[in-house]
């Protein structure tokens, strides 16, 4: 059976995650855990979440299904914030059954919860044509996700990292972390990049470990689990209440959609290619915008203040240059996770130059005349540019990484990995 659960914290405190952990201690007596729990990462962009929408699913083995499905709903009713308006509960049962129908279908769902925007009674919908065993609290938009989380246990995922989260013991929660820095720097050191976004070195910022009041002490990225399991190791900390490793489909880019500029809808991520239209702007506050073009289509993008030094390279693209963007669509504007420079423009067109100085412009379609000596030219000229940028791909730093963003140390070709 596979248990999926989601909407159960708020942003005062808890996590579904810790639900799922304290779940598993729980059920330890009388399931068996079958396979790795899932950590699932929805659609970034979804405004009723409390911070990552994130989703679990526990794939269990047991005699007594009825005694596990009590002990779900029973640990849910105990822990979920039911006073928290936007807490909307949803779990789901998934059993061993499979036909290539409802393969597709669920699988189609949970790519949708990732890419796309759900309604409630679609998950309602599956639900009731499937037949499966649920229950929603509240309006149940926590179906949603649990159904989504469940389905990808059950089908697998295209591609998976790994994440490894550590709880604190209760009475710690709300105080601030005890996490000896020297040994999380060590840990870095010697298992990056199997392992990744633990420190941003860059930017000084320990990112591993949330600030919030949460039961998190820190969660461990990377590509294996004996690499999760290394770090783990080597840390330092105050005591760990629960530790639970999860395979995930962090890290994977799994939320993007290939589409051409004319097609990008709000609150959908894309990887879309095109030009440069114009320079880039910096506003107040440090955020750069720059718009690209393609098929006479314009799209504003922006490398926010919080992507810290992806700004740089945005800041050097010419009018011209050929990219892909990687981001999310809001408000109309593609918010830049990665970029890709594929094509720098290397030469600029200006007036020719004569005795030290550019030409002037005789008028449209009139050639050119030194103001100085008087010589005349027809034509502008290609003058080379001096380019600081080199192309391949470049990512947002650790600090301002999406969960869902895929890191450049997993990905091939020239990229220039953000540390
Ligand atoms: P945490 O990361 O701390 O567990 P969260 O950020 O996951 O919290 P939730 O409290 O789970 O946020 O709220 C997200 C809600 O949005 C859930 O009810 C989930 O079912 C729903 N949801 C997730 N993906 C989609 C989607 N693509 N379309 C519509 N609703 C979605």
């Amino acid at each position: 059976m596979i248990v999926g659960i989601d909407d159960t914290d708020s942003k005062e405190g808890m996590c579904t995650t810790y639900l799922a952990a304290v779940l598993l201690g729980r059920l330890s007596g009388y399931a068996k855990v079958r396979g790795q729990p899932m950590l699932v990462r929805l659609n970034p962009n979804i405004e009723f979440k409390t911070r990552g929408n994130a989703a679990i699913a526990l794939p269990l083995e047991a005699d007594d299904e009825a005694a596990v499905k009590d002990t779900v709903i029973k640990t849910v009713e105990e822990m979920a914030v039911f006073s928290d308006d936007n807490t909307n509960p949803g779990i789901v049962f998934l059993d061993d059954s499979c036909t290539g129908r409802e393969r597709a279908g669920l699988l189609g769902f949970a790519m949708r919860a990732v890419q796309d925007v759900l309604e409630i009674s679609d998950a309602e919908q599956l639900i009731g044509q499937y037949g499966i065993d649920a229950r929603g609290y509240k309006n149940s938009r926590g179906l949603i996700g649990a159904l989504a989380a469940a389905s990808f246990r059950k089908y697998g995922l295209s591609d998976s990292t790994y994440e490894l989260i550590a709880y604190r013991m209760q009475d710690a929660c709300g105080t601030p972390r005890d996490i000896d820095l020297q040994s999380v720097r060590e840990a870095d050191a010697l298992t990056y990049p199997d392992t990744w976004d633990t420190l941003d070195i860059r930017n000084s910022r320990v990112v591993f470990a949330p600030h919030t009041p949460d039961p998190v002490l820190f969660g461990i990225r990377g590509k294996s689990p004996d690499a999760v399991r290394r770090m783990f190791s080597m840390i330092r900390s105050e005591p760990v209440e629960r530790s639970v490793l999860y395979e995930t489909n962090q890290g994977t880019d799994m939320h993007l959609l290939r589409a051409g500029i004319g097609d990008v809808r709000e609150n959908r991520s894309y990887l879309l290619c095109g030009t440069v239209y114009d320079r880039p702007v910096t506003s107040t506050g440090g955020h750069v915008f720059f718009s690209i073009v393609e098929n006479g289509r314009i799209l504003k993008c922006a490398s926010f203040e919080p992507t810290k030094q992806l700004r740089d390279v945005v800041r050097e693209l010419k009018p011209g240059d050929r990219i892909s963007v990687y981001g999310s669509l809001k408000n109309s504007i593609l918010n830049l996770e990665k970029i890709e420079l594929k094509g720098l423009v290397e030469f600029d067109v200006q007036n020719p130059l004569c005795c030290g100085r550019r030409m002037k412009s005789k008028g449209a379609g009139q050639g050119f005349r030194c103001e100085k000596c008087g010589a005349k030219k027809r034509e502008k000229e290609r003058v080379p540019l001096m380019r600081k940028l080199e192309s391949g791909l470049y990512e947002a730093p650790p600090c301002a990484r999406r969960h869902l963003a895929k890191p450049l140390v997993r990905m091939a070709g020239r990229v220039h990995p953000s540390r």
